[in-house]
């Protein structure tokens, strides 16, 4: 088997995709379907896709969205997909780094060219190496979205979608599911891909909140909590809490003014139990 994605591309399967950006590209017709279904795209949405690859989920997601701008860091690839999509003047590819990228002007910028268009959607079969930080930057620069739905390896979306009281449960999963409700969409598995990952995919879609989870006083100190909370996981929050608070006493003093036992670890705190800290701290 080449290392080619399935019919993918103009070359055929004479692509040889690039491990280190991360470069499985989806062979399976019915997973891409399930994303695309999944992702909720309307006939006048302008859809945003990381990381287009060959172009799989381009080409259905753009058939059902108003418009789909991609982007692709791969300045190999650049040319095939915009070779492959000359004719549709709905898809535009960009080449340029996600990590990089305006993505909130970038919108404005569309909407401005076209006042018509909907709802905007994130999509993407995300390189996996750097999922998380790409998920943190879309939610901290507050990118206008109703939806983000991205594929990802099965252990960090069972981190996303984790409760308090288990050992997935942290910083990700608060962040996350403190901007958007979070639900699955579908698995896949090594088979799907070409070449095959060594690992197992989930794709989850996050839908942007109008409100967030908590209503922490100050938002950034808020998650300064979360972080210095969950920096040394088996220590005890006042442990953990005392750099950000002066020292493990007083941090054991907010805690109780905020109705916590300080010897309890950050994993059993629900987000409302966090502002509460932060609020403690703000009042300081
Ligand atoms: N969407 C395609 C598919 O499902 O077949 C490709 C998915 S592949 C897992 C990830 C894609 O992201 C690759 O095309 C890779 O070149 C691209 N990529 C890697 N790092 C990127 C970055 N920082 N910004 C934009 N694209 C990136």
């Amino acid at each position: 088997m080449s290392n080619g994605p399935r019919g993918g591309s103009s070359r055929g399967g004479s692509y040889r995709a690039k491990k280190r950006l991360g470069q499985n590209f989806l062979a399976n017709p019915a997973v891409i379907q399930e994303i695309v279904a999944g992702s909720g795209i309307e006939e006048n949405d302008l859809v945003i896709e990381i990381g287009p690859g060959m172009g799989a989920l381009t080409e259905p997601a753009a058939d059902a969205a108003g418009r789909l701008v991609a982007i692709e860091l791969d300045s190999d690839l650049v040319p095939v997909l915009r070779s492959k999509f000359a004719l549709r003047d709905d898809i535009e590819i960009i080449e340029g780094d996600i990590l990089e990228t305006d993505v909130r002007r970038l919108i404005e910028e569309q909407k401005e060219k076209d006042p018509s268009l909907g709802a905007v959607r994130v999509i993407g079969n995300l390189p996996y190496y750097i999922t998380t930080p790409i998920i943190m930057k879309l939610l901290e620069d507050e990118v206008p979205a109703a939806s983000i739905t991205i594929m990802m390896q099965k252990e960090v979306a069972e981190r996303i979608c984790a409760s308090p009281g288990g050992k997935d449960y942290g910083a990700l999963s608060i962040a996350c599911q403190y901007h958007c409700t979070v639900s699955e969409v579908c698995d896949a598995f090594a088979e799907d891909f070409r070449p095959q990952p060594k690992v197992d995919s989930k794709v989850l879609r996050l839908d942007l909140r109008e409100e967030k989870a908590a209503s922490p006083k100050d938002e950034k100190l808020y998650f300064d909590v979360v972080k210095a909370g969950f920096s040394q996981r088996r220590k005890t929050l006042s442990n953990c809490l005392a750099g950000l608070c002066g020292s493990k006493a007083e941090a054991a003093g907010i805690l109780e003014a905020a109705g916590i036992d300080p010897s309890r670890r950050a994993e059993t705190l629900s987000m409302e139990e966090f502002a509460r800290v932060a609020d403690e701290i703000y009042e300081m």
